[in-house]
């Protein structure tokens, strides 16, 4: 392990401490740090007896099933950058990211390797692994790769180099695949230890439950998100790793199935998208379940509500809630905030994390004084090289080492930053702008709202009016009058919701559960709005 990039000492450590630990976590399959060791070397001799070198990649396609983490720190252990694969993308968006990134070996299920192979061509010159095939595939299986085994092999890595490639979630436009170095995917896993002491120092006065630092449990964390993000990957998978925790990993996200394996494996820490942690907190099992085991819970991605910061502060009376920003472009989080400081403060995503530097400039790139809106942009290690063949879109997100982040923020006299919107999502109602997220914020208030998403209707006279789409709690009402006039008592009238579609289905989400804004505004007529 001499030359092997510390990202990947993690395991090894954990390993050499807690051997005989559950590491992965899949219904009823538990694999211990020993286990998980031993396949990582079998994978990455595996792969290099293919002939794959350090600078190559290779890609993996697949649910959140325990072969991912597995072949992840193979491929990242003997320099080899994997590509995430999204596991929702159709089988014309994947063969964009295999042209896009060219790897030499692709791992994936059964339902993406039927994709990959409904489309002849699509792979050319890419060897094929079968992973959880059932009886073997007849390419290579993964029971071949498995049975290589071999001690892990000592391979020099450049830690500057990729360790991964993946795509942002493509809120804005077409997915990037962003490069993650090494380094960077370690200084992440700083800060997030960093934010993890802050955590456990911040107990909760609502509901006097102290927690001990000394004593804290090892960390049993669900996984609720896709491992082809940061979130999931770089913050929870990193840090559990680093641990010596476990990690219970779900096909999909589902809140009752989720509180039932927060019970079972006694979970101390969930978190996802906020929307999973709302969900779990209404959910009709709630009450029933012994959730004593958690410490936190919470989420990113997108703006916790602050209802539910106070929320979770109340219900869970063992579980601090929490929140991190971040993007794909900084190997994961670039804010967070806990306990008592995220009470405090339920609008802010919390001060910078310290491998960063941030700042709020004008439209010119200036520097904003403190408490002024406008752009955020950020400089520390784990800010990403790059987008693979994205020159241009290089240049336009990253100036003398500033992430452009293209989200529109303040910053307090405290250092805590309040993030008001996507520069790209704003609403642009007649000259002023206003907030999704704040207009979002205000409709949660109403316990009748199960799920809302703002975004801009064109209008002639304004440019754009305010829209809004609601789903409602089973059995609520509420009309569209009436949440309005329950949206003007915490924010301005002409930030009101002109345009109200009550909606009976969920409301569409990418893989990372967050809203398809642009797919709501470009679909939802006019003249059905309430
Ligand atoms: P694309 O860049 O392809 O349009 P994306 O920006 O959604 O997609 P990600 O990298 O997954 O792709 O998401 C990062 C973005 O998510 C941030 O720039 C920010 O807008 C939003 N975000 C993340 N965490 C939070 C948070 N805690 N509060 C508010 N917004 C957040
Ligand atoms: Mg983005």
């Amino acid at each position: 392990y001499k030359n092997a990039p510390p990202n990947v000492r993690a395991l090894w450590l954990s390993t050499a401490q807690f051997a005989e630990r559950d590491y992965l976590v899949y219904r009823d399959q538990h694999i211990t740090y020993a286990a998980a060791h031993r396949m990582t070397a079998s994978i990455a001799n595996w792969l290099m007896d293919q002939g794959v070198k350090p600078g190559d990649r290779i890609a993996i396609a697949m649910r959140n099933y325990p072969e991912w983490m597995l072949i992840y720190w193979a491929a990242v252990s003997i320099g080899v950058a994997v590509v995430g694969m999204n596991a929702w993308w159709t089988a014309e968006e994947m063969e964009y990211a295999l042209k896009d990134s060219a790897p030499k070996v692709l791992f994936a299920d059964p339902e993406r390797l039927a994709r990959v192979l409904e489309r002849p061509g699509m792979a050319e010159g890419i060897k094929l692994v079968a992973v959880r095939t059932d009886p073997p595939h007849e390419l290579i299986d993964w029971a071949q790769v498995i049975a290589r085994g071999g001690d892990m092999p000592a391979v020099e890595v450049d830690p500057d180099a990729d360790a991964c490639i993946f795509y942002t979630s493509g809120t804005t436009g077409f997915p990037k695949g962003a490069q993650l170095t090494h380094r960077g995917c370690i200084a992440n896993l700083m800060n997030m230890m960093f934010s993890g002491q802050v955590q456990t120092l911040a107990t909760s006065r609502a509901t006097g439950v102290v927690v001990d630092p000394a004593a804290a449990p090892v960390p049993v964390a669900l996984l609720t998100t896709p491992l082809f993000h940061v979130t999931a990957n770089n913050c929870g998978a990193y840090l559990v790793t680093a641990a010596g925790g476990t990690l219970v990993m779900m096909y999909r996200w589902d809140a009752g199935e989720a509180l039932s394996l927060i019970e079972t494996h006694r979970v101390t820490a969930m978190s996802g998208v906020p929307v999973m942690a709302r969900e779990v907190l209404s959910h009709p099992e709630f009450e029933t379940t012994d959730t004593s085991s958690l410490m936190s819970l919470g989420g990113g991605g997108a703006q916790l509500p602050p209802d539910l910061v106070a929320k979770i502060d109340s219900k869970v009376a063992t579980a601090r809630p929490n929140t991190g920003y971040g993007m794909t472009e900084t190997c994961g989080i670039i804010t967070s905030v806990s306990g008592d400081f995220f009470v405090d403060k339920p609008d802010s995503a919390g001060p910078a994390m310290p491998a960063f530097e941030v700042k709020v400039v004008d439209d010119e790139g200036h520097a904003l004084p403190s408490g002024q809106i406008g752009e955020l942009w950020v400089r520390g290690t784990p800010v990403i090289k790059g987008y693979i063949n994205r020159p241009d879109a290089t240049a336009e997100s990253i100036t003398d080492g500033w992430l452009h982040t293209g989200d529109v923020a303040r910053i307090d006299e405290d250092g805590f930053i309040y993030l008001v919107d996507r520069k790209k999502d704003m609403v642009l109602r007649g000259g002023e702008n206003v907030y999704c997220a704040e207009v979002e914020a205000a409709i949660y208030h109403h316990d009748a709202v199960a799920e809302c998403c703002v975004f801009g209707v064109p209008d002639e006279r304004l440019g754009e009016e305010v829209g809004v789409a609601v789903v409602l709690r089973p059995g609520a009402t509420l009309s569209a009058q009436a949440l309005r006039d329950h949206v003007a008592v915490r924010i301005a009238r002409h930030k009101a919701p002109r345009y109200v579609w009550f909606m009976t289905e969920p409301l569409p989400r990418n893989a990372s559960g967050k809203f398809l804004r642009r797919e709501l505004r470009e679909n939802l007529p006019v003249e059905e709005a309430a």
